[in-house]
């Protein structure tokens, strides 16, 4: 029996893809090994979203290679389609293959070879890729959507990825319904875009939300991986108040709080109506979490900016960020900015914000103490239990045995070093 080895970069898209691929090339009779060690075939499923993303790609490239002279090399994704130039410069990669052909990886592996199709990346049709289960049994995340249109000045996506496009609805409500029969509690919504989904159809993420909670018994959640605040519907809004399947979390990416940058990050929005929609929000969710992605450092970003976006932050009240700081990627509008930053600005300023995030996150999971909650636990240790809430707050119980995949009412005692504990209100499985 042949083996096979993969090592996956970037973000929760990738993971689902190489968790598709694994169940494939599994149930076409290969073996999965551990990629540190001798494989027959390796898989590298590449990111480029930031020049580290890039450079992790390339070094598992190199480690592969390094690992078996003789192994069958496939490198996949992002990486190939932004760069594929370098990667023709390693003569040792049998098989390479960009935004398009994804769901051929197995036919062109048992070929021996594949050609890589990097054109017309802006008409490229929604491939399916199956899965029906995931290592982690709790949480499967279901690809609904791929590629962007929006070309905000610093992201390479829309480049790597290509054009928006998303699964039918029929194929996804077969796929989720498959997940929870084999035992995941909670689905997370997974793309690039999602809030795009059937974008200027009846069909959008709100009808696909309506129908996972109609049709797929037994599934308890459903998480977004990742909204744009201009796609926060009222429908969405009014769907959430009639089910409680839709987890209180929005995580949705502001990249600037400073109306200056966002015009030249070219993203929909200003500070005002991003503050504005997510007052509406808390209106009908209190306790609800918004939890953020911000770049620091972006081309030009001068020292009263960076302020700007530092109390922006503050009066948002997130409940956790995320902190990148900018990376120059070529061919997009931001490259030819002027005015790129030091590395040292960069980190000094990521520095400020990462502290910032995490005295927001600890005063957000401290509203919880001395309240009830459900817990959806997922590992046990040494006699504590762990678990998320919907909100993604995580909260620890001492247990005499394991509650994986179980949801369960915890009441909150204290906070300490960055998550919430408390005691079982009562050991009743949740249905
Ligand atoms: S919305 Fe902007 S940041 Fe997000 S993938 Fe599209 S171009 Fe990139």
């Amino acid at each position: 029996m042949k083996t096979f080895a993969i090592a996956t970069l970037g973000c929760k898209v990738n993971t689902f893809e190489s968790e598709s691929y694994i169940e494939s090339l599994i149930s076409s009779g290969y073996q999965l090994v551990d990629f540190k060690g001798p494989a027959d075939i390796y898989i590298i499923n590449t990111c480029s979203v930031t020049n580290t993303a890039a450079s992790k790609s390339r070094q598992k490239i190199h480690q592969a290679i390094r690992q078996n002279a003789d192994a069958m090399i496939c490198v996949v994704g992002c990486y190939v389609q932004t760069n594929q130039d370098e990667l023709n410069d390693i003569d040792r990669i049998d098989l390479l293959i960009g935004a398009k052909h994804k769901s051929k990886l197995v036919e062109y592996i048992q070929q021996g070879q594949g050609y890589p199709d990097i054109n017309d990346q802006r008409d490229i049709m929604f491939e399916n890729l199956p899965l029906k289960q995931y290592n982690h049994q709790t949480r499967a995340f279901l690809k609904i959507q791929d590629g962007c249109d929006q070309f905000c000045s610093y992201c390479i996506i829309p480049f790597a990825r290509g054009n928006e496009r998303w699964a039918p609805s029929d194929d996804l409500v077969e796929m989720a319904k498959g997940l929870v029969r084999n035992g995941h509690k909670e689905i997370v919504l997974s793309g690039i875009h999602i809030g795009r989904y059937g974008k200027d159809s009846r069909h959008d993420l709100s009808h696909l939300l309506k129908r996972l909670i109609d049709e797929v018994d037994g599934l308890r959640r459903i998480r977004l991986s990742s909204i744009e605040i201009t796609e926060i519907t009222p429908q969405l809004l009014d769907l959430m108040t009639s089910s409680e399947k839709i987890v209180r979390h929005f995580h949705i990416p502001l990249q600037s709080g400073c109306d200056t940058v966002l015009k030249r990050m070219n993203r929909p929005y200003t500070s005002d109506e991003f503050y504005v929609r997510i007052q509406e929000i808390r209106q009908r969710f209190p306790l609800i979490s918004i939890s953020t992605d911000v770049i620091v450092g972006f081309v030009g970003e001068s020292e009263e900016e960076f302020q700007t976006t530092v109390a922006f932050v503050e009066k948002c009240r997130f409940s956790f960020m995320h902190i990148f700081p900018y990376s120059m990627r070529a061919n997009t509008a931001a490259a030819l900015m002027s005015g790129h930053l030091d590395a040292i600005t960069k980190k000094a300023r990521s520095q400020i914000l990462i502290e910032k995030s995490n005295l927001l996150k600890m005063r957000y999971d401290m509203q919880f103490v001395n309240k009830e909650v459900s817990v959806l636990f997922e590992s046990f240790q040494k006699g504590i239990a762990t678990g998320h809430t919907g909100e993604y707050v995580l909260v620890s119980v001492i247990s005499d045995e394991s509650m994986n995949n179980q949801c369960h009412r915890v009441w909150i005692t204290h906070h300490k070093q960055g998550r919430n504990y408390g005691v079982l209100v009562k050991k009743v499985v949740e249905s």
